[in-house]
């Protein structure tokens, strides 16, 4: 059956407040499963399942499925869907809300056509609450991809650009468009992976994510401002930092460097 077949299915119509925009193209969906790169049974979290166009995807290829979706009457859709399948468990809830620690084992692979939203603060949380996330495979605004993978002294780089790097190796894979979805959303749509190694640092990684955090809240300040409450000029200059340039100066490893000072 078609995904426009499960999309029917809803009562009413796709609801843009929950970033509703549904995968049709299953090309695409095939394209994000192969950028997976599990292994055989390997767990998988699925954030906004919707109709499940990605999920049966995912499936095909003999994956273990976790699905947070937070809308009661896509639940119902999937659970008809999946009827047959073993390998899925479906979670009817809020993915800001979810208790992580249920995740067990270290080899979790995310994967989301992420709603729009959420999408940014979702990322965060994962990559700094749930360690055991080792690769994420995620559909995001172009915007926001941009963001992820900015280089320093860029305009798109900022707070989110030093934790994905601190934390994963982040990459553009390739833009969706528009035609691709039911409804169509406004914006172009890029998938992004992130592969994160084993850190022995992660305290000291998430301190340079919070400074960098300050920072940036003044990012036209030169970082003597903005960095006053925490750092001495005098400090910046020891740490071999220029008290006079700007927050998107600083790499990723000087937020690193001020945080191992502080
Ligand atoms: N994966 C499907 C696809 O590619 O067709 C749907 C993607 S759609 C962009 C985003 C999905 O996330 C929707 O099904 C929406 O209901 C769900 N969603 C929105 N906010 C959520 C949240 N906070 N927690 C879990 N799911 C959420």
């Amino acid at each position: 059956m078609s995904e426009i077949y499960w999309i029917k299915q809803l009562e009413n119509q796709a609801n843009n407040n929950l970033g509703q925009n549904f995968l049709i193209d299953s090309n695409i969906s095939r394209k994000i499963t192969k950028l997976v790169q599990g292994q055989l049974g390997d767990p998988i979290l699925e954030i906004g399942p919707g109709t499940g166009s990605l999920t049966s995807e995912l499936l095909k290829d003999d994956y273990r499925i976790k699905a947070i979706e937070i809308d009661k009457s896509l639940i119902d859709i999937l659970s008809r869907r999946f009827i047959d399948i073993p390998n899925i468990e479906l979670i009817d809830k809020d993915a800001m809300e979810y208790d992580y620690s249920e995740l067990t084992g270290p080899w979790w692979i995310m994967v989301s056509n992420l709603p729009y939203y959420v999408g940014t603060r979702l990322l965060v949380k994962l990559i700094t609450e749930v360690p055991v996330i080792h690769r994420y495979v995620v559909m995001v605004q172009r915007e926001v991809a941009e963001r992820i993978v900015a280089q320093p002294g860029t305009k798109n780089y900022g707070a989110l650009s030093v934790l994905c790097s601190l934390f994963t190796q982040p990459k553009i894979q390739f833009d969706v468009n528009k035609n691709c979805f039911f409804p169509e959303p406004k914006i172009i749509s890029t998938v992004v992976t992130l592969q994160r190694e084993p850190l022995d640092d992660t305290d000291l990684r998430m301190k340079a994510f919070e400074i960098a955090k300050v920072a940036f809240q003044q990012k036209r300040k030169k970082i003597r401002t903005a960095l006053k409450e925490i750092i001495t000029e005098e400090e910046l200059i020891t740490l071999n930092l220029d008290p006079n340039v700007r927050p998107s100066n600083l790499t990723p490893d000087d937020y690193l460097k001020l945080a191992v000072e502080m």
